[in-house]
């Protein structure tokens, strides 16, 4: 997958927090959902600056479930200790919204799904590379109508949802505000602060 990671984490981040969404803390939850769905793909940092892309990226232990799951278990204790049941709710979320990633990864190319029993690559479709340029690989191979199919989908959900919206316009003008305070900036905020109610 190339371009659907980050709105899928979207749809199920979201899903799974339907009961917080009320809380101030809603969107720093979601973008938890979010940079987990993206995650994985951290070690093509790696992959290009340290590893001289010696070996597949998939073959990192960012791609290999097993690992996932075992940071997770090592948490939990901790983190129910430190932040209750919301932190089991979001290291749990974090889990899956990375196994999806995985999941999707596993479309069209392969995942180490029974690593260390089986060391084999698990995957639907492999992209042949056809083209030198990696990324049109991706984009005239038939799996990218799924990628599109998932961000048509996120896009449905998300422009509608004013309140999302507003909030996430809101936290912008926050940041911009902390940043750099203007009168303008608190009117925009009182504006936006306002709309929401
Ligand atoms: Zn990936």
């Amino acid at each position: 997958m190339f371009i659907a990671h980050m709105p899928a984490g979207f749809l199920l981040s979201r899903y799974l927090l339907k009961d917080e969404r009320d809380e101030p803390s809603y969107i720093k939850y979601l973008l938890i959902g979010l940079i987990a769905s993206i995650a994985p793909d951290f070690d093509l940092a790696y992959f290009h600056l340290i590893d001289a892309r010696q070996h597949p990226h998939h073959s990192y232990w960012t791609h290999i479930p097993i690992f996932w799951v075992g940071i997770y278990m090592f948490l939990v204790y901790p983190v129910y200790k430190w932040l209750g049941r919301t932190g089991i709710k979001l290291l749990s979320m974090f889990l899956l919204c990375g196994l999806l990633h995985m999941s999707l990864d596993s479309v069209a190319s392969g995942i180490k799904w029974l690593y260390p029993i089986d060391k084999s690559y698990y995957g639907l479709w492999r992209i042949p590379s056809v083209y030198d340029w990696w990324v049109a690989n991706y984009l005239f191979h038939w799996t990218f109508v799924i990628e599109v199919t998932i961000c048509s989908i996120a896009g449905v959900v998300f422009f509608p949802d004013k309140a999302l919206r507003n909030d996430l316009k809101y936290q912008f003008l926050v940041w911009l505000y902390q940043i750099r305070p203007s009168s303008k900036l608190m009117d925009k905020l009182v504006s936006t602060d306002s709309r929401s109610e």
